[in-house]
């Protein structure tokens, strides 16, 4: 059965979606003077809405919640807090891939808002699942109303990473099993994720698998003729 339902993003999805956005925002009659991307997630959308709109001012702020993809962590936060902009009196743009929860659109605005209490806020997003977010962004492109998680071009060797990681940790935990085939890897992720992640280009399952190791959280091993990669804390 699958546990988290994935889509896969391409790059002519995101260049649509931002032009879409910057249409919206065009429409509106509001021209922000600069743009706050939330990191990281915001910096490739962020950085095309200022290319759409002939924007030069781009800065970001990074907002901790997500830690690994699909796991969410118990509080949202800021985890460099600005010291010396001054955003009073400015239109602001706050940028961010996907409105899910909306906390971190959320915690980013509220940041700003103490800072710079006299700044012109508003949010723009790619996409808003607007089924479980806690607030609807001002400018969205893209509106979704069946949760899954997007596998975004700039975040595939992560996503897979963490699936793998997710998948090796609780399989072992179930049933001790540390030794996975690289057959039997690709399986379960389609099992887990669905179908939709065997089209991810198979070059990235080995830049993850790489990053794991790197990382030591998997060894790879070769048992006869068969490689095999192993849970590491197993
Ligand atoms: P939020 O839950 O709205 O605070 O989302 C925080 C960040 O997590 C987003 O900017 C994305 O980078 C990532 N994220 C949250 N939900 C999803 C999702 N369904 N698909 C892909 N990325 C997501």
């Amino acid at each position: 059965m699958v546990k988290v339902p994935v889509k896969l993003v391409t790059w002519d999805d995101i260049v649509t979606w931002a032009s879409t956005l910057a249409g919206k925002i065009i429409e509106s009659r509001w021209m922000p003077d600069i743009v706050v991307a939330i990191a990281r997630g915001g910096y490739v959308p962020a950085r095309l809405l200022c290319d759409h709109m002939g924007i030069n001012d781009l800065v970001s702020l990074q907002v901790v919640h997500w830690p690994s993809s699909a796991q969410v962590a118990e509080k949202a936060y800021i985890k460099y807090p600005v010291a010396q902009m001054d955003l009073n009196g400015k239109r602001v743009l706050i940028v961010d891939d996907i409105v899910d929860t909306g906390d971190s659109v959320l915690i980013a605005r509220d940041h700003v808002l103490s800072r710079w209490p006299k700044a012109d806020v508003r949010t723009g997003a790619l996409q808003w699942i607007s089924t479980v977010a806690k607030f609807k962004p001002d400018y969205y492109a893209y509106e979704v109303k069946d949760w899954v998680w997007f596998m975004y071009p700039w975040n595939l060797t992560e996503d897979l990473s963490n699936f793998i990681t997710r998948i090796m940790v609780e399989e072992y935990k179930a049933s001790g099993k540390v030794n996975w085939s690289l057959l039997e890897l690709t399986e379960k992720l389609s099992e887990w994720y669905g179908d939709e992640i065997l089209k991810v280009p198979v070059s990235y399952l080995g830049k993850a698998l790489a990053n794991l190791e790197r990382n030591g959280v998997v060894l790879r091993l070769r048992e006869g003729n068969v490689d095999l990669i192993k849970l590491a804390k197993g």
